[in-house]
């Protein structure tokens, strides 16, 4: 990617005024690692923005082990700043939802009006020139106003799924008066869902997430940086544009700076485990299904069970992800590990995802339908296959696979949920199947394994030189700096 500021020389570079903007991620490696890929391409296309993230001391790591390499190979280093974690009564070393217990994660999905008080101290005392927050931070505009600075949000989401979202929060769907629910009025085809699929926080009244008070600080925020491009959400880029905010840049898939570059694609939100990407390496090309379900979600041992005998039972290559809070071991069925040897890793605790998602030897991923995760393996050009578990997940699903075209249901046939007590346990035989009929090559999901493909050379288009995500980048700091130097916030 190059530089749009090529024509600078380095005197003019050394005399350019730099205007200092602040990055504020919110307290999850989806969130937090998506904000460092931004700013690591914030710092190499745009010399006269200095970057400053601010960010609680126990996430300092999540940002560095992405930043570090970045920041080696640029003039503009981007800084760390750190405030204190709002104090909810969690061990001090738990500031990361999907670090500790699921009570743990609850506590800090629900603490960021908590981090008020500490985060208008540091903007008070440094007054930044500008804020970028993450949008689960809301209040960050009323604080920004009062500082006289302009404030934008930045949307580790779907504009898909932020829309059908707003649309269930103003009909007040609640549980257990409907089984389905149909969105009104977006484009594209119709959207209707089961209600067991929508989110905690549209189904219940007093929710800490309020999905109106997001939309209505979005549209008084100068404007909103989503992290995904207008080829892959086509009619959603531009309903989003016209309903949800003042201006809206869509920026992503922000990833692809780091595999352009190459800066941290190991080290990218934890730790560089790099054995995975040996054991690829002696796979053949598009013979292994990636199996990982992101940074926050668990399975209990049954369903890892049954996940194993799955996998084993499809016959295919597979590289699986298992993580956190289930890895004791007795989910592993007996000898299970010496019948998968030849064909099976399994990956414990952090593994190197995008440098895997870019490995010629990925086939297919199995994934919740984490935004990232999806954006990652759409710049990749890999299919999916779609087990959602949470939060906007399902949202995510229906667009891969209603709409665009490039991911399989894995399950339909029984009772999915948002809620892990209300869900059905995914049986092996279904996990077997499902696998080893994506995983052919000239199979009944070709087209899918195409659209994937097709999908790829849009996204990486976007972010390369003239494309939109680019344009869209530059626009916004055409934008931003005006703003700054007229000092306005609108
Ligand atoms: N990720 C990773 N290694 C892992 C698990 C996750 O690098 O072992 C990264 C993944 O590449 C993505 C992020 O963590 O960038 C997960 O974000 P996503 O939106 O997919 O899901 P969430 O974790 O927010 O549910």
């Amino acid at each position: 990617m190059a530089s749009s500021n090529n024509f600078l020389t380095n005197s003019d570079k050394v005399n350019m005024k730099k205007w200092r903007v602040f990055l504020i991620p919110f307290f999850a490696r989806g969130h937090l690692i998506p904000m460092a890929d931004f700013a690591g391409l914030l710092s190499a296309n745009h010399p006269e923005i200095e970057l400053t993230v601010v960010v609680t001391p126990g996430n300092t790591k999540f940002i560095t082990s992405s930043l570090d390499k970045s920041n080696d190979s640029t003039q503009h280093p981007v800084q760390i700043l750190t405030y204190p974690f709002p104090s909810i009564g969690l061990k001090s070393e738990v500031e990361t939802v999907g670090i500790g217990n699921s009570a743990e994660s609850s506590a800090i999905d629900e603490a960021s009006h908590l981090a008020r008080p500490g985060l208008e101290q540091v903007l008070q005392q440094h007054k930044p020139d500008a804020v970028i927050a993450d949008i689960s931070f809301p209040w960050i505009a009323a604080t920004a106003a009062d500082l006289k600075i302009p404030c934008l949000f930045f949307a580790p989401f779907s504009t898909f799924a932020m829309l059908v979202l707003n649309c269930f929060q103003k009909m007040r769907v609640r549980p257990g008066l409907l089984d389905h629910v149909t969105v009104l009025g977006l484009p594209g085809p119709e959207i209707r869902m089961p209600v067991l699929e929508l989110p905690s926080f549209v189904l219940e009244e007093n929710h800490a997430i309020n999905v109106e008070s997001l939309q209505k600080s979005g549209l008084d925020a100068f404007g909103i940086v989503v992290n995904t491009c207008r080829g892959v959400e086509l009619e959603y880029c531009d309903e989003f544009e016209k309903t949800q905010a003042r201006r809206a840049y869509f920026v992503g898939p922000v990833s692809v700076s780091c595999t352009m570059y190459q800066h941290h694609i190991i080290e990218r939100g934890g730790e560089g485990e790099t054995s995975c990407l040996r054991w690829l390496d002696t796979k053949e090309e598009r013979s292994v299904i990636l199996v990982s379900f992101g940074s926050q979600c668990y399975f209990k041992s049954a369903q890892l069970h049954e996940l194993a005998m799955g996998l084993e039972g499809s016959r295919q290559n597979f590289l699986w992800v298992v993580r956190g809070a289930d890895q004791s071991d007795k989910w592993i069925p007996e000898g299970w590990e010496e019948r998968i040897a030849d064909r099976g890793l399994v990956v414990r605790g952090w593994a190197p995802q995008l440098a895997i998602l870019a490995h010629p030897a990925i086939g297919a991923f199995v994934t919740q339908c984490g935004w990232n995760s999806i954006l990652e393996a759409t710049a990749a050009g890999v299919p999916m296959l779609t087990w959602p578990l949470a939060y906007e997940q399902f949202i995510n699903e229906k667009l891969l696979v209603d709409v665009v075209g490039c991911a399989a249901r894995l399950w339909e046939g029984g009772k999915r949920s948002t809620r892990e007590t209300e869900r059905e346990l995914v049986p092996r035989t279904v996990i077997a199947h499902a696998v080893s009929r994506f995983m052919e090559p000239e199979g009944e999901f070709s087209s899918v394994h195409c659209k994937a493909q097709e999908l790829g050379a849009v996204a990486r288009s976007a972010m390369a030189d003239g494309g939109s995500s680019m344009s869209d980048l530059s626009r916004l700091i055409i934008e931003l700096i005006n703003a700054m130097e007229n000092k306005t916030c609108q």
